[in-house]
C-alpha cells in the first residue's frame, strides 16, 4: 500500500463514552441524529458512519444530497439519512427512491417532492423547516398555511415526518434572548400547524449546545454534531454544565480524532541561520530540527508558522519557520534521540503531552469545527477501539 504523509485515527471508544454522555443529557426517548455534513466533520464519513452505527446510532443528518449518498455507500444497517440542506431538483428522484428524509423550506421544493414521489410511486417523506428569527433556511410564516394545505391534499405522496427549526448561536449565552424568541415562535408555529388538522410525526429544534444546556429544546429527536465529535460547542455550554453539575472541572467529551504523521528528516543547523523560506525564523542557537512531510495543503494551518506544537517522543517540539504547502519544521534541540520515521502527533496525546483541537483555536481564531472539517479527504482515516 502506497503511503499517505499522514493518518487520522478514530476513537470507538472515545465515540460511545461521548454518546452516553449526551443521552444523559437528552434522556432516553429522543432520536439521537449523528450529523455527519463536512465529511463527519473532517473524520471521514466511510470510516465514522459504521463506527457511529456499532455505537447504536441509526440515524444520520447532511447538508446536501451528494453527502447522503456518501452515507448511504458507507451505511452497514438500515439507518435513516436526512438531508438539511441543498437537494438538487436532479436528485429528488434518487432521494425518494431510497428512503432519504429531507428539510423543505419554501413552496417549489414541497411541489417538486410531490411530483417526484408521484411519477416514482413511492412518498416523498418530508420534515418542515419553519423560519423562526434565524434568517437562514426556513419556510416564512407567511407561506406556512399554503405548505400545510398542499400537504394535507397530497397526503397520497407526502409523509409529514418532522417540523423543525434550528437555533442561530445557541452556544453562546449572550444570544440568549433571541434563542428564547426563537423556540416561543417555533411552539407558537407548531400550534399552528396541528390546529390545521395534520401533525407531523416528529418535533425537532436542538443542536449540540441547544441538546446539552437547554433541556426544554430537546423534543423528539436531537441533530448532534460537534459534541459526539468530542468537542464543546463553547466555553458557554462547558460552564453551563459545570454549574449544572457543581464539579469544578470535568471532562466527558472526548476527543474521537488522533492525526499523526512521521518525522521526514533531521537537519542540525548553526546559530543565525534561518530555517525554511524568507527570515521569519533565525535560529537563535545551535539547533536540531525536524522536517514533517506535511503543511497547509494537508490541513495543517499556515497561521500556525512559528506558534504550533507538535509531539514526538514524548516531549512537545514548537513550530519554527512557516507552515509550508507541503512541509514543515519543529525544533528538536531538547530531544536528542529523535531520528527519522519517529511518529509525530499534531493532534491527540502521545504519553504525558495532548495536543487539543482546541489549542489550534486559540492560536488561529478558527472555531474547531473548521480545522477539522478542512481535513482534507486524502488523509486515510482508520478506526481504533
Ligand atoms: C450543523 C447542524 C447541526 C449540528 O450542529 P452542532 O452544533 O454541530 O451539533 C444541527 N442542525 C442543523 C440544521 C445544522 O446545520
Amino acid at each position: 500500500m502506497v503511503r499517505h504523509s499522514s493518518r487520522i485515527e478514530l476513537s470507538l471508544a472515545a465515540l460511545k463514552q461521548n454518546i452516553n454522555f449526551i443521552r444523559k443529557k437528552i434522556g432516553t426517548d429522543a432520536i439521537f441524529s449523528s450529523v455527519v455534513k463536512a465529511d463527519a466533520f473532517g473524520h471521514g464519513i466511510g470510516t465514522f458512519v459504521p463506527m457511529a452505527e456499532k455505537a447504536g446510532i441509526r440515524h444520520f443528518s447532511v447538508a446536501s444530497s451528494y453527502e447522503a449518498w456518501e452515507v448511504s455507500e458507507a451505511r452497514t444497517k438500515e439507518s435513516t439519512i436526512m438531508i438539511m440542506g441543498i437537494l438538487y431538483d436532479d436528485d429528488m428522484e434518487w432521494v425518494i427512491k431510497n428512503e432519504v428524509e429531507f428539510f423543505v423550506f419554501d413552496l417549489p421544493r414541497l411541489k417538486k417532492a410531490k411530483a417526484a414521489a408521484e411519477m416514482i410511486g413511492k412518498k416523498a417523506i418530508i420534515h418542515l423547516e419553519v423560519e423562526t428569527g434565524g434568517n437562514r433556511t426556513g419556510l416564512e410564516e407567511s407561506k406556512l398555511d399554503e405548505a400545510l394545505e398542499y400537504i394535507k391534499q397530497h397526503s397520497e405522496w407526502i409523509r409529514f415526518e418532522g417540523f423543525c427549526t434550528h437555533y442561530a448561536g445557541i452556544e453562546s449565552l449572550s444570544n440568549q434572548f433571541r434563542t428564547r424568541k426563537q423556540l416561543d415562535k417555533f411552539e407558537k408555529l407548531y400550534e399552528r400547524t396541528t390546529q390545521s388538522g395534520i401533525e407531523p410525526n416528529l418535533k425537532h429544534t436542538a443542536c449540540s449546545a441547544a441538546a446539552l444546556a437547554f433541556p426544554e429544546t430537546v423534543m423528539d429527536l436531537v441533530r448532534i454534531g460537534t459534541a459526539h465529535y468530542g468537542m464543546w460547542p463553547s466555553p458557554d455550554i462547558y460552564n453551563v454544565h459545570l454549574q449544572q453539575t457543581g464539579k469544578k472541572r470535568d471532562a466527558p467529551l472526548k476527543r474521537v480524532l488522533t492525526w499523526k504523521t512521521d518525522v521526514m528528516h533531521i537537519k542540525e543547523i548553526k546559530k543565525d541561520e534561518f530555517v525554511g523560506y524568507g527570515t521569519s525564523y533565525q535560529a537563535p542557537r545551535d539547533m536540531k530540527i525536524a522536517v514533517l512531510p506535511l503543511g497547509y495543503s494537508n490541513g495543517y494551518p499556515r497561521t500556525l508558522s512559528n506558534r504550533g506544537e507538535v509531539i514526538i517522543r514524548g516531549k512537545k517540539a514548537p513550530v519554527v519557520g512557516l507552515i509550508n504547502m507541503n512541509v514543515f519544521m519543529v525544533d528538536v534541540s531538547h530531544n536528542e534521540n529523535v531520528e527519522v520515521g519517529d511518529e509525530v502527533v499534531l493532534i491527540g496525546r502521545q504519553k504525558n503531552h495532548v495536543i487539543s483541537i482546541r489549542s489550534f483555536s486559540e492560536f488561529t481564531n478558527a472555531i474547531n469545527n473548521e480545522l477539522v472539517s478542512r481535513l482534507p479527504d486524502a488523509i486515510p482515516r482508520v478506526a481504533v477501539k
